[in-house]
């Protein structure tokens, strides 16, 4: 038996370990306009609520190894929320007593896998939730942050603009989505939310130069393997 290579722990900008646990990521697809259209996607009232293990997540600062003959790992970069309180069927008023703070997570996807499985009507965890399928930058404290609803964020592939996000844009804000997710799962201190891509999708290859941004409070290179 190998050691596990993955070690995961939620780090605080500048480097320090957050005392919370590891826990499960849950995820809203659909919540930006320009994403929907770039699928050609059927859209339902309800919102699509999926969950990633949390031996999926991965520090992002490290080299990102994907899934190698598995077919396309498409990119999706998404404001990630730390939850350190219980929520529980809760309000959006009390989503943000309940929230550690923010950052970037890409929400990895072998996209031609979720594509068959969606035709077969299957369920798509083996798509998104495998080992390495959401690495996570260091969390900015939410006291840091005057207005998470205003946060603007990028991803560049090898120097080239991919994707650019505008949390403004989001269908549902960070709050109402929160509160919602609360309602099906409940969240517990040391989870992760994801809050959707925008527009911008595409595949990694092995060797691809990233540059994530967020805002004016980081800008973080990694790279893939
Ligand atoms: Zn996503």
């Amino acid at each position: 038996m190998t050691t596990a290579a993955v070690y995961y722990q939620h780090v605080e900008h500048g480097g320090k370990v957050i005392d919370l646990p590891v826990g499960k990521v849950v995820c809203i697809g659909q919540n930006y306009q320009d994403h929907i259209a770039e699928m050609n996607s059927l859209t339902a009232p309800e919102a699509p609520f999926f969950i990633k293990p949390n031996t999926a997540l991965c520090a992002m600062a490290s080299a990102i190894e994907i899934p190698k003959n598995q077919g396309a790992v498409h990119n999706e970069l998404e404001i990630a929320v730390l939850i350190k309180q219980p929520l529980k069927q809760a309000n959006p008023s009390q989503v943000g007593a309940a929230i550690w703070g923010y950052s970037l997570a890409l929400d990895l996807t072998l996209r031609e896998q979720q594509a068959r499985l969606k035709q077969l009507g299957r369920p798509w965890e083996i798509a998104k939730g495998f080992d390495n399928a959401c690495p996570v930058a260091s969390f900015i404290a939410s006291d840091k942050i005057a207005d998470p609803q205003q946060l603007k964020f990028s991803l560049q592939v090898n120097g080239i603009a991919r994707q650019a996000g505008d949390a403004r844009h989001m269908i549902r804000d960070i709050n109402a989505l929160i509160s919602e997710m609360s309602h099906h799962f409940t969240l517990l201190p040391g989870d992760i939310v994801l809050t959707g891509t925008p527009a911008g999708v595409g595949p990694l290859q092995a060797a691809d130069q990233l540059q994530v941004q967020l805002a004016d409070y980081f800008t973080l290179q990694t790279q893939v393997s």
